[in-house]
């Protein structure tokens, strides 16, 4: 699977934390993001946001820790796409959770999933 960043997508200022945190997010995608009879999944993993844009005001993205991942997208094979699937967002936070462990914090949030390196748990 490719990383692909979205136009404008900075990473001026990434930490080492971030960089590897990205790995893992490929992994997961990775994992869960498998053909099945009806749905093809995007061959790639898109970063919607690292250190560029706005965001909530104490926000771990303006430090270099923290990044925005696509929602997985599935291609209906006979039809016009893409699609999301639910089950699979789920299945990529859990596997998410379980890889990195208590110093990450991962969020859905509506068009977006946040993943941040926050070793002393939220405020
Ligand atoms: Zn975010």
């Amino acid at each position: 699977m490719r990383v692909i960043l979205k136009p404008g997508v900075s990473l001026r200022g990434l930490r080492p934390e971030t960089a590897f945190l990205i790995e893992r997010i490929k992994e997961c995608y990775e994992s869960v993001m498998r053909s099945s009879n009806s749905l093809e999944p995007s061959s790639s993993l898109r970063i919607t946001s690292v250190t560029e844009g706005i965001h909530g005001p104490n926000s771990l993205h303006y430090v270099g820790f923290a990044v925005d991942s696509g929602l997985p997208r599935f291609y209906p094979r006979h039809n016009q796409g893409p699609v999301i699937a639910e089950g699979a967002i789920e299945q990529i936070i859990k596997l998410g959770r379980e890889a990195l462990g208590a110093e990450f914090d991962i969020v859905r949030e509506a068009t977006h999933i946040h993943w941040e390196y926050q070793p002393e748990g939220r405020a």
